[in-house]
C-alpha cells in the first residue's frame, strides 16, 4: 500500500451527485459590496479598515491588543522577533501542526523540540513540554488542535516555574473558550489565522493578540516595515511625506479590502461556530458508537471552536483503517483531510524525523488513525447525514 493510502480501491455506498467539498468559506453579498465598496474607495493597502477590523477583533476576544497581519505564519515569525527568540534558544512546539508553527522557529534560527501530544485533546502534552525542559529552554509554543483550547493553566505554571515565554498558535481556534474566556489572552502573544478554511476568513491573513501593549506595538511597527506608528497615513490627506524606519521590519500587514472582508465575517463568528458545533455534535451522536473509531472529545471547561472535526479510526480494529475510509469518503464524493503530517515526517526535516522518530508515540498513533471529515456552517443536514451514512458504512463492511 502506498504511504498514502491513494492506491486503495473505494466503495459507493450512497449516490450523491454533487461533490461534498472538505471546506468551502461562506463569504456573504454584502461582505462581496463591502469589499468592493473599499476597491472603488481608492484606498488598497493598509488603511482605516484594518484598523477598524483590529478593534473589531480585540473587542470580539476581549484583548486590549489585536495586530492585523498578512497571514498567522507571519504573526508566529513576529511574535518570535519581537519576544527575542533566536539563535541557541530552545522552543518546544508539538510534532502535530502545521509547519508554520515550525518554520518560525527555524527561520529564528532558534531550536525546535518536539514535544509528544495528549490523545484526548490532541494538544501538546504539558507533561512532555516538562520533560524537555533544559536550562536553554525559552519558549513554549502550544497549538489549539481542531479548534480545542490547549488548557493554559498547566503551560502557564510551567512557564512560571522555568521563566518560559508563551506564544500560541491559535490558527484552529478564534472564538473558542477555556473557563469562559475567549482563547487570546493569557500569555504572551496568541496568534489566530484567517485562511479560506478557517473560522472566519480574509482569504488570507492573521491576528496577534497580545496582553502588553509595548509588545503589540513592536509586532505592528514589525509588520509594516518597522516604520513609525503614522507612516501608513502619508498618502492620505492628514498625512505627510516623512517618516522614520526604527528598525528593518518585514511586510507582514493585512490590507483594507481583506478587512472589509474580515470585519463582515466577525459579524458572523458566533453564528457560524454554533453551526460548526451543531454539525459536530450531529457527527459524533452516530459515529461514537462505531466499532474501533474514536469521535473528537471536549475537555470540561473548554469550549472548543470546532475548526476540525478530527475522527480517529484504529486500523488494528478496522482493517484499512484510515485508508480505506478515506477511499470510500472520495468514492461517494466526499471530500476529507488528515491533520496533520506530523512535523518530523516531512522530507525538509530529515534531523527532527532521526532526533525524535521513536518519542513521539502518541503523535505517530494519532497519525496512523486521523482523518477529518467536512465541517463548515455552509453544509446542509443532509449533507452531514451522507457523510456519516458513508463512515457508517465503510467502518461496518471493514469489520465485517
Ligand atoms: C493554518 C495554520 C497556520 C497558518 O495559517 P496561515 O494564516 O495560512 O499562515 C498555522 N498553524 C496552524 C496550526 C494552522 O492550521
Amino acid at each position: 500500500m502506498a504511504a498514502d493510502g491513494g492506491s486503495l480501491e473505494g466503495r459507493k455506498f450512497i449516490s450523491r451527485e454533487e461533490f461534498l467539498p472538505f471546506f468551502r468559506p461562506d463569504v456573504s453579498e454584502t461582505e462581496i459590496e463591502a469589499v468592493a465598496e473599499v476597491l472603488r474607495s481608492g484606498w488598497l493597502t493598509y488603511g482605516a479598515k484594518v484598523r477598524e477590523f483590529g478593534a473589531a477583533c480585540a473587542d470580539y476576544l476581549q484583548v486590549d491588543q489585536a495586530v492585523p497581519v498578512s497571514s498567522c505564519t507571519a504573526g508566529l515569525h513576529l511574535a518570535l522577533e519581537a519576544l527575542g527568540i533566536g539563535p541557541g534558544d530552545e522552543v518546544i512546539l508539538p510534532a502535530l501542526t502545521f509547519v508554520s508553527t515550525l518554520s518560525a522557529v527555524i527561520h529564528r534560527g532558534a531550536t525546535p523540540v518536539l514535544a509528544d501530544i495528549d490523545p484526548v485533546t490532541l494538544c501538546v502534552d504539558p507533561a512532555a513540554c516538562a520533560d524537555l525542559i533544559t536550562p536553554r529552554t525559552r519558549l513554549l509554543m502550544p497549538v489549539d488542535m481542531g479548534g480545542h483550547p490547549c488548557g493554559m493553566d498547566a503551560l502557564r505554571d510551567l512557564a512560571a516555574r522555568h521563566d518560559l515565554r508563551i506564544v500560541r498558535d491559535a490558527a484552529h481556534s478564534f472564538g473558542a473558550r477555556e473557563h469562559g474566556r475567549r482563547v487570546g489572552s493569557g500569555c504572551d502573544a496568541t496568534v489566530f489565522s484567517f485562511y479560506a478554511t478557517k473560522c472566519i476568513t480574509t482569504g488570507d491573513g492573521g491576528l496577534v493578540a497580545c496582553d502588553a501593549a509595548d509588545l503589540a506595538e513592536r509586532i505592528a511597527r514589525l509588520a509594516l516595515h518597522g516604520m513609525d506608528g503614522n507612516a501608513w497615513q502619508r498618502y492620505g490627506d492628514k498625512g505627510r511625506w516623512y517618516y522614520e524606519i526604527l528598525e528593518p521590519g518585514w511586510k507582514y500587514h493585512l490590507g483594507d479590502p481583506a478587512a472589509a472582508l474580515g470585519l463582515g465575517q466577525l459579524a458572523r463568528a458566533d453564528e457560524f461556530m454554533a453551526r460548526r458545533t451543531e454539525i459536530a455534535r450531529r457527527y459524533s451522536e452516530v459515529l461514537a458508537d462505531l466499532p474501533g473509531v474514536t469521535t473528537p472529545q471536549v475537555a470540561a471547561g473548554m469550549i472548543s471552536a470546532w475548526h476540525l472535526y478530527l475522527l480517529r479510526v484504529d486500523p488494528e480494529i478496522v482493517p484499512g483503517g484510515r485508508d480505506q475510509l478515506i477511499a470510500d469518503l472520495t468514492a461517494n464524493r466526499i471530500g476529507s483531510s488528515v491533520h496533520f503530517i506530523p512535523l518530523h515526517h516531512h522530507p525538509a526535516f530529515g534531523e527532527l524525523a532521526t532526533a525524535y522518530g521513536d518519542r513521539l508515540p502518541e503523535t505517530e498513533r494519532y497519525f496512523r488513525s486521523a482523518v477529518s471529515l467536512p465541517l463548515f456552517p455552509a453544509m446542509s443536514d443532509q449533507d452531514a447525514d451522507d457523510v456519516i451514512e458513508v463512515v457508517r458504512a465503510s467502518i461496518l463492511a471493514a469489520v465485517g
